[in-house]
């Protein structure tokens, strides 16, 4: 396969030539992986957690270096390598290394059947086994490493794929892992493009959490259909964020501003459309106009400024391809649609117009930093509206009335709504991190993220130790066991009366039951 040559994207500096991973070896890497998993399946949940934390040590030591690379090698401003990436891994970290002892021990179930009350059941939650990781190249860091931190401390191991546009991201954080003690070949990396990435698949992973575009993704679920692998599926989104008339406009610009530009407009869960209240639309816009063309937009991610280039070159093709197309369709520009620096980046940009829920900047996933601005009259419409897409990852709505925004939120179709604010949970540990319809389904981060790297196992046992017995339903079926059963329907009546009056004959049929039983 041919080298991976990696570069600047602002520069267009070599920075390292890679040989792809054979593909012929990655069946070893599985092999090894499994071997690995099985030790560290025996190591305890606590010693587990642990090595998270000496995890995190080793990212704050090296964190100035760890920022140069990441906004050298993806083009991201190096303030942005700090928030977007790093930052949220540390508290990924330590809300993980915390909790993920709490979450993944043994669960008890109450079981509140009148006739199982001599019977208790558990989860008891055990790993996967070795899990494949595939990322995409816009959040290089954080998006790998909180699925491998997951990954370890719920006892699987992993074998991660970075994006062939990032992989010396991919190769550092394995780095990062063996000098934080996490043992070999608990976390391997493939370097290369999709050919390697379908190669992973074929060694049947016992799950595939992959984050990157729908159509990869519909690939990834059709290959792991082959022998039924799990997936868990973060894919790409078109986010509406709705501003209601009451909003503040100096507040509901600022939140637009970041949420379409933040990035470079490279997050899934970037503001795509903005449907602003007709009232307020058109100073809304001026506002935006103005705050859009303050933004500074250098190519050297190193220096002062708040947006770059592109990172990915073929992601200006559909840039491209949808800004003539609003063009050529009259929509109106309110900034933007040029390109700058040698075509390496596109102006922020905002485009609205009569027609502009018809064209493709509208409804298609852009990621670039580009967002389409519609209107509306009423709450109800600007749901229809925000819900009028293929799409379902995040929603937002900027709203000077708080229970407004929240009667909104609760009728968008999406995983996360922020009221008030935009886009940034996956920062935050706590919350889930997911979509619906074509963004994908799998929930990343917080308890119930975790749970996705698990098997759960449910063991259901005798209450008392000793005290087991023949269950009232085994064999042979007798017209006192009919009764029993039979009677025991009128115990669950609403009305307590009804109740009352069934439980006597409900006893009367259990006693005879039980005296003339000569069970098998
Ligand atoms: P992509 O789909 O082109 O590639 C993602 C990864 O899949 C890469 O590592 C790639 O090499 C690999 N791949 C490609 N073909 C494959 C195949 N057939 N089998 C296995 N692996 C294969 O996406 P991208 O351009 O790297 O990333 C951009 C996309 O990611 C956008 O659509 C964005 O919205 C999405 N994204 C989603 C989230 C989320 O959390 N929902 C987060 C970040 C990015």
């Amino acid at each position: 396969m041919e080298t991976i040559v990696v570069r600047n994207p602002a520069t267009g500096e070599t920075l390292r030539e890679l040989a792809p991973t054979p593909l012929d070896q990655i069946p070893a890497i599985f092999e090894r992986a499994r071997a690995a998993q099985a030790k560290w399946a025996t190591v305890s949940l606590r010693k587990r957690a642990n090595r998270l934390k000496d995890l995190r040590e080793v990212i704050i030591n090296r964190v100035d270096e760890l920022a140069e690379l990441i906004s050298s090698e993806n083009g991201k401003p190096r303030f942005e390598a700090f928030t977007n990436d790093l930052l949220p891994s540390v508290e990924l970290l330590t809300y993980f290394s915390r909790r993920a002892p709490k979450v993944l021990r043994d669960r008890n179930i109450r079981i509140t059947n009148p006739i199982l009350l001599y019977r208790t059941s558990y989860l008891n939650h055990w790993p996967l086994g070795v899990v494949a990781v595939i990322s995409p190249w816009n959040f290089p860091f954080l998006l790998p490493f909180g699925e491998i931190a997951m990954a370890l401390v719920a006892g699987n191991a992993v074998v991660f794929k970075p994006s062939e546009v990032t992989p010396l991201i991919g190769l550092k954080i394995q780095e990062l892992c063996e000098e934080a003690g996490v043992p070999p070949d608990l976390v391997q990396t493939v370097i290369g493009d999709g050919r390697a990435g379908a190669a992973i698949i074929d060694q049947k992973p016992a799950k595939i959490f992959f984050t990157g575009s729908v159509g990869t993704g519909k690939k990834i679920m059709e290959a792991a259909s082959k022998n039924l692998i799990p997936v868990c599926l973060e894919l790409g989104g078109k986010d509406a964020m709705i501003v209601t008339a009451d909003a503040d406009l100096d507040y509901a610009t600022s939140a637009a501003l970041w949420g379409s530009f933040g990035n470079s407009g490279q997050v899934c869960a970037s503001t795509e459309r903005l449907i602003v209240h007709e009232s307020i639309a058109e100073p809304f816009l001026e506002k935006f106009k103005e705050k859009a063309e303050k933004l500074r937009q250098m190519p050297d991610p190193a220096g002062e400024t708040d947006l770059t280039v592109a990172t990915f070159d073929k992601q200006k093709a559909i840039y491209d391809a949808h800004v003539k197309q609003a063009r050529d369709k009259g929509a109106r520009f309110v900034t933007g649609g040029e390109f700058a620096f040698e075509r390496k980046a596109l102006k922020p940009t905002v485009v609205t117009g009569q027609n502009i829920e018809a064209l493709d900047i509208y409804n298609e996933e852009t990621f670039g930093p580009v967002v389409a601005v519609t209107k509306f009259r009423s709450a109800s419409e600007a749901v229809e509206k925000a819900n009028r897409s293929r799409y379902g990852l995040l929603g937002s709505v900027i709203t000077g009335n708080p229970s407004l925004g929240e009667e909104i939120a609760k009728q968008l179709e999406v995983g996360t709504v922020t009221i008030n604010e935009v886009m940034y949970t996956a920062g935050i540990p706590e919350t889930p991190w997911g979509g619906l319809k074509e963004s994908g389904f799998g929930r990343k981060h917080s308890d119930m993220g975790l749970m996705e790297f698990v098997n759960v196992r449910h063991i259901h046992k005798p209450r008392f130790n000793g005290f087991v017995f023949k269950s009232w339903w085994w064999f042979p079926y007798t017209p006192y066991q009919y009764a029993t059963f039979r009677r025991l329907f009128d115990l669950y009546r609403r009305s307590w009366f009804a109740k009352l009056r069934a439980l006597p004959l409900f006893l009367w049929n259990f006693v005879q039951f039980i005296k003339t039983e000569k069970r098998l």
